[in-house]
C-alpha cells in the first residue's frame, strides 16, 4: 500500500474480527433456511469472499452487475443490469452484497427488481455504511462499519479502477484526486 496517497482506517486484522461477528449473525439468522447470497460487482467482491467462508451454512452464490444510466438520471438511482443473475431466486431467501451504501439509489433499484422475482425475503449486507449522505429509504440489515463522508478505498473499493487490491479500508488523501483530476 502506498501511504503516501492513503491513510488507513481499518486494517486487514480489524477486517477479519468485523467479518466474523457479521458471519456468525448472519449463520444464526438464517439457519435452516435456503440462502442465497448476491454480491453485486465488482466492489462486493472482495468483501463478499470473505464473508462467506464465515457463514457457515449451505449457501447459493450469484452475482449481479450494474450501471448507472449516467449523470442525468442519478439522482433516480435508474439503473442499467449489465449482468443478470444466473439463476432464480424464486421461494429463497437473498442476502444482498454491497462494499458500502452511499445514497443508498442503486440499492433501492435493485432491491426493487428483486423484489418482483418472487424471493422469501430481501436483506442487504454491507461492509461500510455512509448513512450521511444517504438519498434513499435503504438501511443494511447487517453492515461491518459506519463511516463518515470520507472518500474510501481497499477491500474492493476503487478509484479509477485503482487500490481495490489493498487488505485495508483506506481514506484516499485529497491530493490524489487532486493531481488525477
Ligand atoms: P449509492 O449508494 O450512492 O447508490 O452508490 C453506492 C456505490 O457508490 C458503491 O457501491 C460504490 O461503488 C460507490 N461509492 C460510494 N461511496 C464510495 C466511497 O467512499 N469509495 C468508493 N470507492 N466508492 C464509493
Amino acid at each position: 500500500m502506498n501511504l503516501q496517497e492513503v491513510d488507513v482506517l481499518y486494517d486487514p486484522a480489524e477486517l477479519r474480527d468485523k467479518i466474523k461477528e457479521l458471519g456468525k449473525k448472519i449463520t444464526e439468522d438464517y439457519s435452516g433456511k435456503q440462502l442465497i447470497v448476491i454480491g453485486i460487482l465488482k466492489g462486493a467482491f472482495i468483501f463478499m469472499a470473505d464473508l462467506v467462508r464465515e457463514i457457515d451454512l449451505p449457501v447459493e452464490l450469484d452475482f449481479m452487475d450494474v450501471s448507472s444510466y449516467g449523470a442525468s438520471t442519478m439522482s433516480s438511482g435508474e439503473v442499467k443490469i449489465i449482468k443478470d443473475l444466473d439463476n432464480s431466486i424464486q421461494d429463497k431467501h437473498v442476502l444482498i452484497v454491497e462494499d458500502i451504501v452511499d445514497t443508498g439509489l442503486t440499492l433501492k433499484y435493485i432491491v426493487a427488481i428483486l423484489k418482483k422475482r418472487g424471493p422469501r425475503s430481501v436483506k442487504i449486507c454491507c461492509l461500510l455504511d455512509k448513512p450521511s449522505r444517504r438519498k434513499a429509504d435503504i438501511r443494511p440489515d447487517y453492515y461491518g462499519y459506519s463511516i463518515e463522508d470520507n472518500f474510501v478505498v481497499g477491500c474492493g473499493l476503487d478509484y479509477n479502477e485503482k487500490y481495490r487490491n489493498y487488505p485495508a479500508v483506506c481514506i484516499l488523501k485529497p491530493s490524489v484526486y487532486r493531481k488525477q483530476g
